[in-house]
C-alpha cells in the first residue's frame, strides 16, 4: 500500500463514518469547509452521502480566484492596455469576468497579458525585458502570499526597477469572523484549511473557539482526513466543547512555518479589502508596506480602484458565504459553465460552481 492509498482506504473511511453515527447528537449540524480543496474531496468521494442526514456540509469562501474582487479585475484590464506594461497572472484569473470584460478577452484583442506559474517567473521575465514594466497580479491567501513576498524581497535586493505587484492577497481569519458575525449562516463547526494552516499554524482560529464557541479542526485533503475531521468536530459538539484541533498533523505544525510568516510580515501589512460578492472585510487584505512601495503597482502607477459591477444574476456571493449552493443559481449549467463562466465560482477548479459542475450535487 502506498502513502496515498492509506488515506483513501474505504474501510478506514467507513470506520469513521460509523463512529460519527455513534457520537452524533440529535440536532442539525452545519459544518463549513472553508477551503475549495476540501469541497473537491467532499464531492469527488461522496463524503456527504456517508454522513447522517442531520449533518450538513457547506462550502465557504476559500477559493482565492473566486473572492478576487471585480474592481481588481477591472484594474488589471486597465493596466494591460498601457503600452509599456505587461500584466503577468496565474492562468485561472484571466477567465474571471470583470465589469465589462475579462483578461482573456482583452488578451485576444491584443492586450499585454502573460500567464505565469509563479511570481518568480514573472520577476525573471521582468529582468529579461527591462524596456517593459511587468506587473504581477498577486492573489491568494496565506498559502501564496509568502512566495510573492520573497519575490518582492528578491526584486528589492537586486534593484529590479521594472517589476511590481498588484496585490489582492487575503487572510482567512477575518473572513471567518465576518461570516460568524453576519448571522446569515448558522455554522456549528469549521473544517479549517490545511494549506493556510501549514503556514500560520492552527492558533489563528483560537478566537473562533474562544469567543464564538465554535469548534475548529484543521484538516488534510484526502477522504480519510475529511471524515476523521468531521468525526472530531461532531465529537466536540456532542461533548459541548469548542477547541482548535489539528487532524493534519503530518503537515501542519503548531507554530506553522515561521520563515514564511516572517517574510509575509516583512513585506505586507493588514488592510481592508473587498471580497467578491461578499463585502469589504476589515484587516482581511495584505498591502505592500511603504518600504517596498516601489514594487506596489498601486503606488507606482497611482492607481485608483473604482467600484466594479458583477452580473446581477450570478449568486457567487451567496455561495461563498455558504448561504446558497450552486444548484440554487438559475444560470447553473444552463447559461453558466466552465467554458462560459458568468461568475468567478465557475472559473477556478476550487470554485464551488465548477466543482458541482464536474462532480454533481452533494
Ligand atoms: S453558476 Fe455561474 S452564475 Fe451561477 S453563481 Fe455560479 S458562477 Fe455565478
Amino acid at each position: 500500500m502506498n502513502y496515498i492509498d492509506e488515506f483513501r482506504d474505504i474501510k478506514k473511511v467507513k470506520y469513521f463514518a460509523e463512529r460519527i453515527k455513534e457520537v452524533n447528537p440529535d440536532k442539525n449540524i452545519n459544518l463549513m469547509e472553508v477551503c475549495g480543496g476540501h469541497t473537491i474531496t467532499i464531492l469527488k468521494y461522496g463524503i456527504q452521502e456517508l454522513l447522517p442526514g442531520n449533518i450538513n456540509l457547506i462550502s465557504g469562501p476559500g477559493c482565492p480566484v473566486c473572492v478576487t474582487a471585480v474592481d481588481f479585475i477591472d484594474m488589471a484590464i486597465e493596466l494591460s492596455h498601457r503600452r509599456d506594461v505587461i500584466v503577468a497572472t496565474f492562468g485561472d484569473l484571466i477567465r474571471v469576468p470583470g465589469t465589462n470584460s475579462s483578461l482573456e478577452l482583452e488578451r485576444a484583442k491584443g492586450a499585454n497579458i502573460k500567464i505565469c506559474y509563479s511570481p518568480a517567473e514573472a520577476l525573471k521575465y521582468a529582468t529579461k525585458n527591462p524596456e517593459k514594466e511587468v506587473v504581477f497580479l498577486g492573489i491568494g491567501f496565506e498559502t501564496t502570499a509568502p512566495s510573492v513576498a520573497v519575490t518582492i524581497l528578491n526584486a528589492y535586493s537586486n534593484k529590479v526597477r521594472n517589476f511590481s505587484v498588484l496585490s489582492s492577497h487575503k487572510v482567512m481569519p477575518p473572513a471567518m469572523k465576518f461570516l460568524l458575525d453576519s448571522g446569515e449562516v448558522n455554522i456549528d463547526g469549521f473544517i479549517c484549511p490545511g494549506h493556510v494552516s501549514a503556514i500560520t499554524g492552527p492558533r489563528i482560529y483560537e478566537f473562533i473557539a474562544k469567543d464564538y464557541g465554535v469548534p475548529c479542526v484543521v484538516s488534510g485533503f484526502e477522504p480519510m482526513d475529511l471524515i476523521e475531521t468531521i468525526y472530531m468536530l461532531v465529537l466536540q459538539i456532542r461533548e459541548g466543547r469548542a477547541k482548535v484541533e489539528n487532524q493534519y498533523k503530518r503537515t501542519v505544525r503548531r507554530e506553522g512555518n515561521s520563515k514564511a510568516q516572517e517574510v509575509m510580515s516583512e513585506v505586507f501589512e493588514p488592510v481592508s479589502v473587498r471580497w467578491r460578492g461578499i463585502a469589504e472585510i476589515p484587516e482581511s487584505g495584505l498591502k505592500i508596506r511603504k518600504k517596498y512601495s516601489d514594487f506596489d503597482a498601486v503606488e507606482k502607477f497611482d492607481l485608483k480602484f473604482k467600484r466594479g459591477m458583477e452580473n446581477p444574476s450570478c449568486i457567487c456571493g451567496e455561495i461563498l458565504k455558504g448561504v446558497k449552493t450552486p444548484l440554487e443559481c438559475r444560470l447553473f449549467k444552463k447559461v453558466c459553465s466552465p467554458e462560459n463562466p458568468v461568475g468567478a465560482c465557475m472559473v477556478s477548479s476550487e470554485g464551488a460552481c465548477a466543482i458541482y459542475y464536474k462532480y454533481g450535487a452533494r
